[in-house]
């Protein structure tokens, strides 16, 4: 009997891992184990949990799927997703869609998944047994998703939603983007024919983010209900939810990674393959931003990825609205500078507590032993080839980042390493911890 099935000595503690847990953290860990690694030239990271992804299946498992998805996820050091309710056919608005999209994952998924559940019109009956089902929260559009199967809330909607959510203890979490701005916005440039990337850019600005914002916080005051404010481009948006926080409301933001390493410039100059809503903004917004991370909660991918064919329109507001970033998440933050503390807080400690995930997020005695080892100094550049993606498409490709992810660890067992998977995909449903 060994002590440890894997024993990993590393730089600042030796970690002992049996059963798929942590179980002894420490200086020179003494005790047998079946097998041992060096890490100690490598930086360890707990499993990223990447709490906004969109892998498309069923239904659109041609636009990513959770093969490819959880892929390259696991070759970034990501070793938990939440996947959103939007962009798989059927929709996850209900418990059949829930079940059917949970089957799907359970033979594709390399990583460990938690699924989200739409609240859109006409489906308040159904978020209890959403609930039940284990979603890790609700997401609803307050403007146009670009899909016609996933219908935005309207002011009165969203209300009664969150309402519901409050009295079933669920995280709502929005889209927030006035309607009533971007779409009176887009109308204007399309009527006059002015559709290059300039004028998307217009069309959706920081107000209209900020206008919405503030609409769902004041309803999450008045209702009680638990709200994350998805992928907020500005460091403006994170004074909003910050100040609505300080006096009590239980709000918080996500931010992403392009929003952080990308701006406006870029979207014009890389075109299709940089669109996402809200748009990439200003380097003064991004400014802003980076120095406001200490008031954002977490930090997802909100990978997007559409066929090609989709990203290729004359019409800059005809193409696909999304970014494939799932792999690099946790490649662009190091090489963003940020701090590996602020790092560990924002991609896998504050998600696992804001989301009740509490067997992960952090390398600590009885938590699920997801880890990744990163070499810092071993350069990579970003390519086409090295996409694990279904579609090879990324903002990114060119750069070269600082830090290269070695290999990934789910629950303890190998699920990358140096281009390699696990033989089969062994993940898991996720789901929150009742309070
Ligand atoms: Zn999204």
């Amino acid at each position: 009997m060994s002590d440890f099935d894997l024993l990993v000595r590393g730089s600042e503690q030796d970690i002992g891992i049996s059963d798929g847990k942590f179980v002894a953290l420490g200086n020179n860990l003494s005790g047998s184990a079946k097998s041992e690694i060096d890490a100690r030239d490598l930086a360890i990271f707990p499993g990223v949990i990447d709490a906004h992804v969109h892998f498309n299946e069923p239904g659109r498992t041609d636009w990513e799927g959770f093969e490819t998805g959880s892929r390259a996820a696991a070759a970034g050091g990501t070793t938990t997703v939440f996947e959103m309710p939007l962009n798989a056919h059927p929709p996850t608005t209900n418990r059949e869609s829930f079940e059917f999209k949970q089957a799907a994952a359970k033979i594709n998924s390399f990583v460990d998944f938690g699924l989200w559940g739409g609240l859109v019109p006409g489906n308040l009956s159904d978020l209890e047994a959403l609930r039940d089902c284990g979603v890790v929260g609700l997401k609803a559009f307050m403007c146009n998703s670009g899909i016609s199967d996933f219908a935005h809330v309207d002011l009165p909607t969203l209300r009664r939603g969150m309402k519901r959510a409050a009295e079933l203890d669920l995280l709502v979490a929005v889209h927030a983007e006035s309607e009533e701005i971007t779409s009176t916005l887009t109308g204007a440039a399309r009527a006059a024919d002015r559709t290059g990337v300039r004028d998307y850019l217009n069309s959706r600005p920081v107000a209209a983010e900020l206008e919405a914002i503030r609409c769902a916080i004041d309803i999450a005051a008045e209702t009680g209900c638990r709200l994350h404010i998805v992928h907020v481009s500005c460091g403006s948006g994170v004074a909003v939810v910050a100040k609505a926080r300080a006096k009590g409301i239980d709000v918080t933001c996500e931010t992403c990674p392009h929003y952080l390493v990308l701006t406006d410039q870029d979207m014009e100059r890389l075109g299709a393959v940089a669109k996402c809503a809200p748009p990439l903004r200003s380097s003064d917004d991004q400014r802003q931003l980076r120095d406001r991370l200490s008031d954002v909660t977490t930090i997802g991918s909100d990978h997007s990825p559409s066929p090609p064919e989709m990203k290729q329109r004359e019409n800059f507001f005809d193409v696909w609205g999304g970014i494939s970033g799932c792999q690099h998440l946790l490649p662009l933050l190091i090489d963003a500078e940020i701090s590996a503390a602020e790092i560990r807080r924002l991609t896998s400690g504050n998600v696992a507590a804001r989301f009740r995930v509490n067997a992960k997020g952090a390398i600590a005695i009885g938590r699920d032993a997801d880890f990744t080892l990163v070499d810092l100094a071993a350069p990579e550049v970003i390519t086409t080839e090295s996409l694990y993606y279904r579609h090879k498409q990324s903002p990114y490709v060119g750069r070269t980042l600082r830090g290269r992810v070695r290999r990934t660890f789910l629950r303890g067992q190998t699920i990358f390493e140096d281009g390699k998977f696990a033989a089969r995909p062994f993940g898991r449903l996720v789901r929150p911890d009742l309070s």
